[in-house]
């Protein structure tokens, strides 16, 4: 998948971060996704995966998107577990797609939270 100009939106600050203008601990990258450590973490594992393309919310998801996101979500067990998750069903991991006002999305690019380790976490 190739990038073009409308996939980027200057203004958002995941935009920035995958275009390596805003400093992040990045967890993986590849031509297509970008994962990097959550800035304020509820639990020892903490990180968010992003389309690199500008996707606005879940709610903007089409069926074009579904390869995208497919590959997105099967990234999460690899990743989960190289950050220090420990393995199902002992430990896991919790992945949270916030959306809308009403859903506690308030960074307007798609993210999806992946958060694990052991507890107690400070949120749930
Ligand atoms: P919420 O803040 O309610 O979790 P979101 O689901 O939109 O809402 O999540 C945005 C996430 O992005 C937050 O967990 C926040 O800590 C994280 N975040 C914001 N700015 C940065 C940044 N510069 N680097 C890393 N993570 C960030």
């Amino acid at each position: 998948m190739t990038a073009t100009h409308h996939d980027h939106d200057p203004n958002c600050i995941f935009c920035k971060i995958i275009a390596g203008q805003i400093p992040s601990r990045k967890v993986y990258e590849d031509d297509d996704i970008f994962a990097f450590h959550d800035i304020q973490p509820w639990a020892p594992v903490h990180f968010l995966l992003v389309p690199k393309k500008h996707i606005v919310s879940m709610a903007h998801l089409t069926a074009e998107d579904a390869p995208l996101m497919g590959k997105l979500m099967a990234l999460v067990p690899r990743l989960a577990q190289e950050q220090g998750c420990n393995p199902y069903p002992e430990g896991g991991f919790r992945v949270v797609i916030n959306t809308g006002a009403e859903g506690g999305q308030e960074v307007h690019h798609l993210h999806v939270h992946v958060i694990g380790g052991p507890r107690p976490w400070k949120k749930g």
